[in-house]
């Protein structure tokens, strides 16, 4: 959790620029951050392309999407999708909204998404859909009314992604670092899964390989890795270099300690008992 809230205008605008220079959020999108001490607020940038978001960009609005302090900035319209699923889903801490290239096929035509990698398995065992015109017929298909937002949010459910008919989809994290690596790799499964239902058949993961698999992908190690990747990528984007402050965070964070071996036995004495093992 961040110490203060300029670090959380840092980090939050931070992963609005990571999941666009990762190619998913483009002019569009939005990438929320509920409030660490207080959970009827939230944080959501003014409205502006995420590649963009800057830390004083960052507005705070109570659950029912108002903002606490009048804006002199225009806000995002789709802001009810945040307000009213950390309304639904207490365990959410964070929510990116995006029309991704990869997930939009799956989001157009309805055929379901599946974890079909081992990575993919960030976004759970499957993903539910949400068609506006189920409830509210012909919209503009923005989600910008609350009970728009709010039927958005039963459709979720328990899931953690919900793909939205002609439109995009919704991804939802107990914290930012874990919205940001589930709203990468269910946007690279979408990509894989298509691709290989070109070659032919696609043998998704059994729910206990997505079970397993999507509990390992978001441990502090595997995220932690990948996030110091994603900074590191940014930050040369951006022209920063390996000296800054935020590449030096990320390294730190993703430098765990070597696992612990059982008492009495060195890593060289396991190695040679499996190799005699499977021998
Ligand atoms: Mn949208």
């Amino acid at each position: 959790m961040p110490d203060s809230i300029a670090e959380l205008r840092r980090d939050l605008s931070e992963a609005y620029r990571i999941v666009a220079n990762e190619g998913i959020l483009d002019a569009f999108g939005h990438i929320s951050l509920r409030h660490p001490t207080n959970p009827q607020r939230y944080f959501l940038s003014r409205s502006r392309a995420p590649a963009l978001v800057q830390p004083d960009d960052i507005l705070e609005y109570d659950l029912d999407s108002n903002p606490i302090v009048p804006p002199v900035v225009r806000p995002y319209s789709e802001r009810v999708i945040h307000g009213e699923i950390f309304k639904a889903r207490p365990d959410v801490n964070s929510v990116c909204h995006h029309h991704g290239p990869s997930i939009m096929p799956f989001a157009i035509s309805g055929v379901p998404m599946v974890p079909i990698y081992h990575l993919g398995a960030a976004m759970g065992q499957s993903a539910p859909f949400w068609d506006s015109r189920d409830e509210f017929g012909d919209t503009n298909l923005l989600v910008v009314k609350p009970e728009e937002g709010a039927s958005l949010a039963r459709a979720l459910a328990h899931h953690s992604v919900v793909l939205m008919r002609r439109h995009g989809a919704t991804i939802v994290g107990g914290n930012l670092r874990e919205l940001v690596f589930r709203t990468i790799y269910s946007a690279r499964n979408a990509e894989y899964q298509l691709a290989a239902h070109m070659l032919g058949h696609v043998s998704p993961l059994t729910p206990g390989e997505a079970k397993m698999a999507g509990g390992l992908n978001l441990a502090p190690g595997p995220v932690g890795r990948a996030y110091e990747y994603w900074v590191r990528a940014l930050a040369e984007r951006e022209g920063r270099g390996a000296d800054d402050p935020s590449v030096r965070r990320a390294e730190a964070a993703a430098r765990l300690p070597a696992p612990s071996q059982p008492a009495g036995k060195s890593p060289k004495s396991g190695t040679a008992k499996k190799k005699r093992r499977t021998s």
